[in-house]
């Protein structure tokens, strides 16, 4: 479920289109169950059955129909042909009478041709008595069926309005029977007799295949709403769930049994039911926040909105209720708000400082030399040190825009960045001992020399940052052909487990006590993450074990395939 920068515009796009989905679905189901209703009707007016029949039985109540054709018309086949628009043909369908499966699969005809063609297209009936001679049958697949005589009407589909008056017809097909038994012929009587049939054929033909297709769509639709990655929640009007997809259930820990039974019993919590509830009761509700605990043990956030679903008619069938998982949406919203508390404050100490230092020697200018150049070399520092932030933030900016970063690529002697580095961070520090473990010698390596210093200022930086209370600060460069591999460790704080993989993410920062008082942007480490990856084509990770102190890893190609590099920063 990739919910992480989900924004409000899109969850509220979503949300529009699960209603559409949803009231789309109860439509199909009413239809369906129209459709269940109307097929009662039409399977007693098809032939007199006592019983009351349901769309699922249509089939057989068609193929109880054929046989009674053949019967009553004392003819040895039946045969009910379809017209297919697309192919602009006349083709045989089940159920058939007298005429084999596999052979019914064959019977194909342009719908221009022969007997059928014809009833077909004048929709008005016909007989012939010879059909090896009659010259109308050109083109009817009758020597194939071994059809010697026959009887052919239309099948027609009468839409009428509410006074019974006909409004539209619509031939959808041709209904055949064939071969009169004892050597008769077929009559006037045998056309009527069959065109009364026919109506029920038709209507039960065309009943059947709106279902399969409503059948499809509604499936269709269930399918897309089971692939949503918002939980949906459809209730009727008794509160009991009508559907359910899997997110929602993975969000309440239940599986398919779930459909049909009472919501209280699905969804535990009081809230969510009452809340899916006044969805009934016609207030649609503005979204709001639950935090659910969803398999067990981890609580989630989720904004839940709740909606009418009504008939075309404007009946209420139901309420849906919509859950978007935001436990990430709210994460970054919190980081986010305290990124905007943490740069405040490192943007304020180094100018406090920098404030201070110059208000003291414009109210005095009698400090000594040695003095003066110290207050110097602070302020200087301190206005490095807002300089790097502010540079950070617009890096990350950048990154965040897509934008490059923009490397220069050149031959880099990294021992001796490291060591202008290490020099550097050692004046910063008077607790720690830094030392640099290097091969006497190693090639230079290609890279963007100012951005493998940053990425070196920033890990050795922080591994003095975050051991307070001194020790060791070891960088190590080892040459493990094709890559050169640069190790920082320290004997700080160290990184709890869980939070390893995280550090490297923008904002993140690891809060524990120890922790507490070390000030910082999570800025640092994402950017050397970016450097190395994305300008070096690197790899970087972190061990570390709690209070034993941390080691940083920075994986370099020696010899960076820049042409790729340069194609990756356009
Ligand atoms: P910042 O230091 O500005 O908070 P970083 O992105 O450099 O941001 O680091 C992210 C987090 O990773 C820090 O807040 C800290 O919790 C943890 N971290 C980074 N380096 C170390 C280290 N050497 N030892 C312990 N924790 C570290």
């Amino acid at each position: 479920m990739e919910e992480r920068g989900k924004t409000p515009e899109d969850v509220s796009a979503l949300q529009r289109q699960i209603e559409q989905l949803t009231q789309k679905l109860s439509e199909a189901e009413a239809t369906i169950d129209d459709l269940n209703k109307k097929s009662q009707g039409s399977a007693r007016a098809a032939s007199e059955v006592e019983e009351i029949a349901p769309i699922s039985e249509l089939d057989s109540t068609l193929r109880r129909l054929v046989q009674r054709i053949a019967m009553i018309l004392q003819a040895d086949k039946v045969l009910m042909m379809f017209y297919d628009r697309e192919a602009g043909e006349l083709m045989g369908i089940p159920p058939a009478f007298g005429i084999d499966e596999d052979i019914l699969g064959m019977v194909r005809m342009r719908a221009t041709q022969g007997v059928s063609g014809e009833v077909f297209r004048e929709g008005r009936p016909t007989i012939f008595h010879d059909a090896v001679e009659d010259e109308r049958t050109v083109g009817d697949p009758f020597a194939i069926l071994h059809v010697q005589n026959g009887v052919t009407v239309p099948l027609v589909i009468e839409k009428r309005d509410e006074e019974n008056r006909v409004i539209d017809r619509t031939t959808i097909g041709v209904l055949h029977a064939f071969n009169k038994r004892h050597g008769e012929d077929f009559n006037d009587e045998d056309v009527r007799l069959l065109e009364r049939m026919a109506k029920s054929a038709a209507s039960i033909i065309s009943n059947l295949r709106l279902y399969q297709e409503i059948v499809e769509e509604k499936e269709e639709l269930l399918h897309t709403l089971e692939s949503l990655s918002a939980g949906i929640v459809l209730v009727n009007t008794d509160r009991r769930v009508m559907q359910m997809n899997a997110s929602a259930r993975t969000i309440f820990n239940v599986g398919m049994e779930a459909i049909g039974s009472e919501l209280i019993s699905i969804v535990k919590d009081q809230s969510v039911s009452d809340l899916i509830g006044s969805g009934l009761e016609g207030r649609d509700s503005e979204p709001i926040e639950i935090a659910l605990t969803t398999d067990g043990r981890q609580e989630r956030v989720f904004q839940v909105q709740t909606a009418q679903v009504k008939s075309e008619e404007g009946r209420l069938i139901g309420a849906v209720g919509i859950f978007n998982d935001v436990t990430e949406l709210k994460n970054i919203e919190r980081m986010k708000s305290a990124f905007v508390a943490t740069v405040s404050h490192e943007l304020r100490t180094p100018l406090t400082a920098i404030k201070g230092f110059i208000s003291t020697l414009l109210m005095d200018d009698t400090f000594p030399e040695e003095d003066r150049r110290e207050f110097y070399t602070i302020i200087d520092h301190e206005c490095d040190r807002l300089t790097r932030l502010i540079n950070d933030l617009l890096n990350i900016a950048r990154i965040e825009a897509g934008e490059s970063l923009k490397p220069t690529y050149e031959a880099v002697d990294l021992i001796q960045l490291a060591r202008k580095v290490v020099l550097i961070q050692r004046q910063g520090t008077a607790k720690h001992e830094i030392v640099l473990e290097a091969p006497e010698s190693m090639p230079e390596i290609i890279g963007d020399s100012d951005k493998i210093d940053q990425i070196l200022t920033n890990l050795v930086g922080n591994a003095v940052k975050y051991s307070p209370g001194g020790g060791k600060v070891t960088v190590k460069i080892e040459v493990k052909d094709p890559d050169v591999i640069i190790s920082i460790s320290d004997q700080g704080i160290g990184i709890p487990k869980d939070h390893l993989p995280k550090v490297f993410e923008r904002f993140h920062r690891v809060h524990t006590e120890d922790n507490r008082k070390i000030y910082g942007t999570g800025l640092g480490l994402f950017l050397v993450k970016h450097l190395v990856e994305q300008i070096h084509l690197g790899k970087v990770w972190a061990e570390s074990e709690l209070g034993e102190g941390s080691t940083f890893f920075v994986q370099l190609p020696l010899k960076l395939d820049v042409a790729k590099a340069e194609d990756m920063n356009k």
